[in-house]
């Protein structure tokens, strides 16, 4: 059997199971490193090669030979992450990087319930890291924060650990900053503040492929010191198999970020404004798979081959082919065609999609991005605002 087969085998497997499922977006200031850090996460699943790595070259399949080259423009990607001795599935949205995408950064937030901010060392939090980490709360999506490019600061403005210390923490106070002034007044969300010491924060190289956080210091034994060391001697390679961005980076969203079952409970009052004593309302906090189905669509591709495309998270109840569902706003049912899942830029067709994933579903003809989909008619999701860009000076 192919690899990507067993991928996608592994993935309905788990698809079954909420509470080992991460729904996540990575979100950054344009050029912070979203892309990089997104194909280590894929080369780290085994999606596509990592020349470095040496171990899909392994791999023996034809089907690995064609797929050994290709490059992923991952919209939507789910990829399987094993911590602690369990298989999770990470379901990954891409949030698009420029500033006049806002209302898509917002959908893409719909779908998740965490956001993995990446802030580039040397920048520090842009006008856009506040955008993202304003949207990421406001939909009640927890942040974690990844600093990337630290190679720069070790290599190339070959800082001290001192001075380096004080950057990096210069960050973090930034980012909690934006934090603390959106979250103080929502009493639904706790401290949502990132610090290094509860794992909430990871530094590394995305170019370089190297991570570090707490945790994975503790793991691999590595200090900050044998990390610079290593980038300043130019042993990239060896700190990318000692401490590979992808683990670091993966373990944070298992151990950190909320699974389904703990997030839409908070999420369901902050999106969704229908009555809160309803059967819906709570086969939507419970994350019913048996419960009437309720897909908020965030984004419409097309296939050339399959049509429109709808993606979305299932937030109750379980999609199948040949069900005929309501769309939000329009009159009569779309009855669909198919349901698959997202590996890479291509969509897998799967027998059936249970709450708590996300979907791609085909059929849905009237249904446009932030459609409320469902079998019984409802209450729409509220629609997403969209948030422009804050101006902020850096001093
Ligand atoms: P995006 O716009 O956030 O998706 O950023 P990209 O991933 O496209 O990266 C923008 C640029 O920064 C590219 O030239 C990358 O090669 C470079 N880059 C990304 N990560 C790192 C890193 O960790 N270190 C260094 N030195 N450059 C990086």
């Amino acid at each position: 059997m192919g690899r990507r087969k067993k991928i996608v085998q592994q993935c309905e497997r788990l698809m079954d199971q909420p509470e080992h499922i991460r729904n996540i977006a990575i979100a950054a200031h344009v050029d912070h490193g979203k892309t990089t850090l997104t194909d280590n996460l894929l080369a780290g699943a085994g999606m596509i090669s990592d020349e470095t790595a040496g171990e899909q070259l392994a791999m023996d399949t034809e089907e690995d030979e064609q797929e050994r080259g290709i490059t992923i423009d991952a919209a939507n990607v789910s990829m399987t992450h094993e911590y602690e001795d369990q298989d999770h599935l990470v379901n990954l949205i891409d949030t698009p990087g420029h500033v006049d995408f806002g209302g898509d950064v917002t959908r893409a937030m719909r779908a998740v319930d965490g956001a993995l901010v990446v802030v580039d060392a040397v920048e520090g939090a842009m006008p856009q890291t506040e955008t993202v980490v304003r949207q990421a709360l406001r939909e009640g999506v927890k942040p974690a924060l990844f600093i990337n490019k630290v190679d720069r600061l070790i290599s190339e403005l070959q800082e001290g650990p001192e001075e380096m210390q004080k950057r990096l923490l210069g960050v973090i106070n930034e980012v909690n900053e934006l934090i603390r002034g959106m979250t103080d007044e929502m009493d639904d969300i706790d401290d949502w503040t990132v610090s290094v010491e509860d794992g909430t924060v990871g530094f590394g190289s995305a170019l370089y492929k190297w991570g570090v956080s707490m945790p994975s210091m503790q793991r691999t034994g590595m200090d900050f010191g044998d990390i610079m060391d290593l980038e300043r001697n130019d042993n990239r390679q060896e700190l990318h198999e000692r401490t590979p961005l992808s683990d670091v980076v993966l373990d944070m969203v298992c151990e950190h970020f909320p699974d389904p079952i703990e997030a839409q409970p908070r999420r369901i009052p902050r999106i969704w404004r229908g009555d809160d004593e309803s059967e819906i309302a709570t086969q939507m906090r419970e994350v019913d798979p048996d419960g009437d189905v309720v897909l908020m669509v965030t984004d419409i591709g097309v296939d050339p081959h399959a049509g429109e495309i709808a993606a979305g998270r299932v937030f109750s109840g379980t999609i199948e082919k040949g069900q005929d569902l309501h769309v939000s706003g329009t009159a009569g049912t779309n009855r669909v065609q198919s349901v698959g899942i997202y590996m890479g830029g291509e969509r897998e067709e799967v027998e059936h999609v249970p709450a708590g994933n996300i979907a791609a579903v085909t059929g849905l003809k009237d249904a446009i991005a932030g459609s409320t989909v469902s079998s019984a008619e409802m209450t729409p999701f509220e629609s997403i605002e969209h948030i422009s860009e804050p101006v902020i000076t850096k001093s």
